[in-house]
């Protein structure tokens, strides 16, 4: 049913045409598009981003939203873990016995022995409601995988200078691309922003082992080896300060930590770095040259170089790039939390978590930088300079998921019983598996909230169905971003679904927690959040974007860290134990540092592609989409193929020494030799969900199947696991037997 009808066309016509604004949540790049409905349906959408079109994603919102296979209703499992014995049952039904197992739960393990996963960038709006109800049960066991994407970039940008930093194309006059290659079929709004400022006239560096539409029409293309990216920076940052380009009156007046700066980079003179990336050393130093000398450039955010064992120390080096080229709130703009609004971090109430109960959060003592405990010296400039205590960047205060599967085995320090799944393919969507999914089958209490029947789905004992991002209404605001987007809603949920919203409060109302969630719908928390503005949701809700009342200035109120300013050498690093600079360390299974083994396994794998008509773990279901991408894929360079004895469109086996995994070649002159590039998310919902088929085919495909979340494989910093170069592969037809 159409909610209502809004911004009417003044222009007289025949027929009734209604626009509403959506925030686009097929991806997570969340355009801003404008639903146009005629005569109460329905028809297109267009951009609000600018001029230049997006992907055809949202244009099936219908197969989606009326897919036969959609949950609507909600369903208990009555058999074995994975039986797939599901009955349908209603809401209250499925409440009261969530509400009364996650007690006895608790009751009999403590309440850290409860974990959640979810995905924030698609379920954003509901995030401070998620971490209120978690925490005021008591447990730190949050997790996300963004502690592998962007929240662990946050986390560094945080350290360095108070709050995460984004790249503005529309002031750039260079653009360094780490890898990183939006287009319009995923990530369309920041592919047209590139192509804006490549038409005034901005120069492109590209860093990328394979060619591409954007390393063809570079300035320059650095094809650096795999997993090198803090290698290169780091000589970037060398050669900047050898030959005197950085900004010098902005080092001296705004930052700490120069001198021992230096010293560290003179480990990576360019012909070190030359060799370590197998770069030309020109290009390296013209690179450098160019970025530094361009009066204004950027380094645009991008998941290459986060998930790498040097993730932590690239995310430093740009942060410190930016900040020593002077190029801080010029292109590279520093962000701040609306002070209108009630921000996520208020609604979350990390300060009703007791202390106790924060240190207990599984990871904290391996990798300390994203937990609660990596916090401790941020808080005090946060109250200062943002006037909030616990303030979350989006994904802060998170466990090490890894950690978290190992509890739930019961290897850890405490066991973990009772998971969530909300709006997360949880079983997919980190590394090690097989070690998830033992995890997972250890478990007394599995909840899912999805659309469909995931593999992690099929491992529940209820699954909730979760409305459609058309039929919410939304406040996209968090605390590293103060720019506020609304969304009108569209339709009314189909069938049962329903908001997040109204499953953590069905659960708090159950638990003794109704107090703190007086809001009877998930719209009136959106009202709750905008109070201060003296407005409602009603009154804003046909803007798409709202800025806020007034801006922050870092050069005259402070960086919010511990020094007051941007902190070249942390302290906050320094005081939980770890490197204050950033450094480069040789992977451990590359052809250079295990040449053993790489005559065994002669592959460098790069994991983790997106195909470019779906989306994560998504979308499979839908065949309009899934007729782009009909089966996994690996891209293989010919010569590889040919050594393996394979052709194009065989089925092979992609082997680790952690696991094998089964995908369809795709031979690709532009697949750098020596090099395989493997596909996420895989599984084929056509199959019958359950343990015979290994979940629809997940422990089939998937690449987490094939990754180990050993430490020798993770980031030191944040555990961040290594997926882009420095593992290795061999591949094999999927008739023949690995010897
Ligand atoms: S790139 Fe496409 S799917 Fe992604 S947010 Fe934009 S329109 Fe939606």
């Amino acid at each position: 049913m159409l909610v209502g009808h809004d911004k009417q066309d003044g222009e007289s016509t025949d027929h009734n045409v209604v626009k509403k604004n959506i925030i686009c949540s097929s991806c997570d790049n969340n355009c801003l598009l404008e639903a146009e409905f005629v005569d109460g349906e329905l028809k297109t959408f267009h951009p609000l981003n600018g001029p230049r079109s997006f992907c055809e994603k949202p244009f099936f919102w219908k197969d989606y939203r009326h897919h036969p296979d959609r949950i609507l209703h909600p369903l208990k499992n009555v058999g074995k873990r994975g039986e797939q014995k599901w009955v349908q049952i209603s809401w209250d039904q499925a409440l009261d016995e969530i509400a009364e197992r996650l007690q006895k739960i608790i009751d009999k393990y403590g309440a850290e022995s409860v974990a959640y996963s979810t995905q924030p960038i698609n379920t954003g709006d509901d995030q401070g409601m998620l971490r209120r109800f978690f925490n005021l049960l008591g447990t730190p066991n949050y997790m996300t995988g963004m502690n592998m994407c962007f929240g662990n970039t946050i986390q560094v940008h945080r350290c360095t200078y108070g709050n995460n930093q984004l790249a503005d194309y529309s002031k750039a006059k260079c653009i360094v691309l780490l890898g990183h290659n939006p287009h319009r079929r995923n990530w369309a709004s920041e592919a047209n922003a590139l192509e804006d400022a490549l038409e005034r006239g901005a120069k492109l560096i590209v860093l990328d082992p394979r060619t591409s539409e954007n390393t063809r029409r570079a300035h320059l293309h650095l094809p650096l080896r795999y997993g090198t990216d803090a290698a290169m920076l780091l000589g970037f940052i060398n050669i900047i300060i050898e030959e005197e380009l950085y900004d010098k009156e902005f080092v001296d007046k705004y930052t700490v930590g120069f001198d021992q700066l230096r010293e560290r980079v003179k480990e990576y003179p360019v012909d070190k770095v030359a060799e370590i990336t197998g770069c030309d050393p020109d290009m390296i130093r013209q690179a450098a040259r160019m970025y530094a000398t361009s009066g204004g450039s950027i380094i645009p955010w991008g998941p290459i170089p986060d998930m790498q064992v040097n993730g932590t120390s690239a995310a430093r080096c740009t942060a410190i790039l930016i900040s020593i080229c002077g190029f801080l709130n010029k292109t590279e703009m520093l962000q701040y939390p609306d002070p209108d609004l009630v921000s996520c971090s208020v609604l979350e109430l990390h300060g009703m978590l007791p202390m106790e109960q924060k240190l207990k959060q599984l990871g904290t003592e391996k990798y300390p930088l994203l937990t609660y405990k990596g916090y401790e010296m941020l808080r005090e400039p946060n109250k200062k300079v943002f006037g909030k205590d616990w303030l979350n960047l989006f994904t802060s205060f998170m466990c090490n998921p890894a950690s978290v599967f190992e509890a739930m085995r019961g290897e850890g320090p405490y066991p973990v019983k009772a998971f969530f799944a909300l709006g997360s393919n949880a079983l997919m969507c980190y590394v090690n598996q097989r070690g998830a999914f033992k995890g997972l089958m250890n478990q007394d209490l599995i909840v899912v909230q999805d659309h469909w029947l995931t593999p992690t789905a099929q491992l529940a004992d209820y699954i909730l169905p979760s409305d459609y991002y058309m039929e919410r209404p939304a406040l996209r605001n968090q605390d590293h971003s103060p720019a506020m987007n609304l969304q009108q809603q569209l339709f009314e949920p189909l069938g049962e679904s329903r908001n997040m919203y109204d499953l953590l409060k069905g659960l708090a109302d159950r638990m003794g927690l109704e107090d703190y969630f007086p809001w009877k719908t998930f719209k009136d928390v959106l009202d709750y959040r905008l109070q201060k503005t003296g407005k409602t949701y009603n009154d804003l809700k046909n803007n798409p974007t709202v800025l806020p009342s007034r801006g922050y200035d870092p050069f005259t109120e402070g960086f919010a860290t511990p020094s007051g300013k941007i902190e070249l050498y942390s302290s906050v690093f320094e005081s939980l134990g770890l490197d204050p600079l950033p450094y480069y360390r040789e992977p451990a299974q590359t052809p250079i540092s295990n040449p053993e083994l790489a005559k065994e396994y002669p592959l460098t794998m790069f994991v983790g592609v997106r195909d470019k008509a779906l989306y994560l773990t998504n979308y499979r279901q839908i065949e309009g989409m899934r007729k782009h991408n009909p089966y996994p894929e690996a891209f293989v360079h010919p010569a590889d193929a040919a050594r393996a004895g394979v052709a194009d469109g065989d089925w092979i086996w992609v082997e680790t020494t952690h696991d094998r995994i089964m995908l369809k070649t795709l031979i690709d002159a532009e697949q750098p030799q020596g090099t395989i590039r493997i596909p996420h998310g895989w599984w084929m919902p056509e199959l019958e969900p359950g343990l015979k088929t290994g979940l629809s085919g997940a422990m089939l495909f998937n690449d987490a199947m094939i990754l180990p979340d050993d430490d020798w494989n993770t980031d030191r910093e944040q555990g961040i696991p290594n997926l882009r170069g420095g593992l290795l592969a061999k591949i094999y037809k999927a008739d023949q037997i690995s010897k």
